[in-house]
């Protein structure tokens, strides 16, 4: 079995020395200790730091976390290591137990691209001509505009969501890309795209893609559909990050480009040593903001709680059951 310090040598984003190593072992003995004394599970993101992901009880995409918050029975504390977005969902679909996200600085340019107001304003506009409209929210959004949706869907289901409705006008927030691919899996849809993106994925060119390509041609390239249409078009396939784990576990392919946040190469390289991941990726400054320290600490001093009204509870608790019936 390999240490911790052979794993994390693994990861190509940063480097650790074993004195780094040493100290993540002596938090992570805290954080155990704090967790028992909490009654607290530890949920991360796959785009966090490889040494929170070590201590986490489960790390997933966004799909995955939302499940898996809706079912936490046995622990009172569910400690969010993810974004604002994501711990906000948590508590919607799981009221009773205390969330927490250990550094309130993680939050999310995609879903502050969708302030709910401005949501609102275009609904109405957009009725005037579509009366069927729906809309349909990528879950990277806050709560107040989860709770002006039908529905909730996550890159690993949008397409399957967008079909299962019966409306054919769909308004879909907040990211185009996204929006771009489900357009072209589901045709017979007039998919209206909110104009945001991931500043992260965004990043991301074909000119880049296409020479790691030329110079490996045989490389697996695994593309996420916040990229640009032109990045995608480029993928062997376009998946989840969860899609990217299955696929990249199960293909007998042995090198893969990683198209998405830097994270998941990561992930990827300490589960899947057999294999090579190269990185076609860039750091999402959200996601990479909380470190160990904050996690001990959040759970120390049982900070920072997150808490959503009733009143956007509710309906937004509506549309994400929604998508859970969908993809059950
Ligand atoms: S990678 Fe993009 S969508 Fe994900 S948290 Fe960062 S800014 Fe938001």
């Amino acid at each position: 079995m390999s240490t911790l310090f052979e794993e994390l040598s693994r990861v190509k984003t940063f480097e650790y020395t074993e004195e780094d190593v040493r100290e993540f072992e002596a938090l992570h003995d805290e954080i155990r200790a704090l967790k028992k004394e909490r009654n607290a599970i530890i949920v991360a993101h796959n785009y966090y730091r490889p040494e929170i992901l070590k201590i986490a009880d489960f790390v997933g995409d966004s799909l995955e976390l939302a499940l898996m918050a809706s079912k936490v029975k046995d622990s009172d504390v569910i400690d969010f290591c993810g974004v604002h977005f994501m711990a906000e969902t948590a508590k919607i679909v799981n009221p009773s137990r205390t969330v927490l996200l250990p550094n309130l600085l993680a939050g999310c340019q995609l879903a502050d691209s969708a302030p709910a107001e401005d949501l609102k304003a275009r609904i109405e506009e957009l009725r005037k001509d579509y009366p069927d409209l729906a809309v349909v929210s990528y879950v990277n959004t806050t709560a107040a505009v989860k709770a002006l949706s039908d529905i909730i869907c996550t890159s690993a289901n949008a397409p399957k969501v967008v079909r299962s409705l019966p409306n054919k006008n769909i308004l879909f927030v907040p990211d185009r890309n996204l929006a771009n691919f489900v357009a072209q899996q589901v045709p017979e849809k007039n998919i209206i795209p909110w104009e945001g993106f991931c500043y992260v994925h965004q990043q991301i060119t074909p000119q880049e893609i296409q020479r790691i390509r030329e110079a490996d041609p045989e490389i697996e390239i695994l593309v996420h559909p916040e990229c640009r249409p032109d990045v995608a078009r480029l993928a062997n396939a376009v998946l989840s990050t969860s899609g990217m784990v299955k696929y990249a576990k199960e293909r007998s392919a042995s090198r893969f480009l990683v198209v998405t946040e830097c994270g998941l190469s990561d992930r990827l390289a300490m589960e899947v040593p057999e294999k090579q991941f190269l990185k076609g990726c860039k750091l999402c400054t959200f996601m990479k903001v909380t470190t160990l320290e904050d996690v001990r600490d959040s759970l120390r001093y049982m900070r920072y709680e997150i808490e959503v009204p009733e009143e956007i509870r509710l309906p937004a608790e509506r549309a994400l059951r929604r998508m859970f019936e969908v993809t059950a």
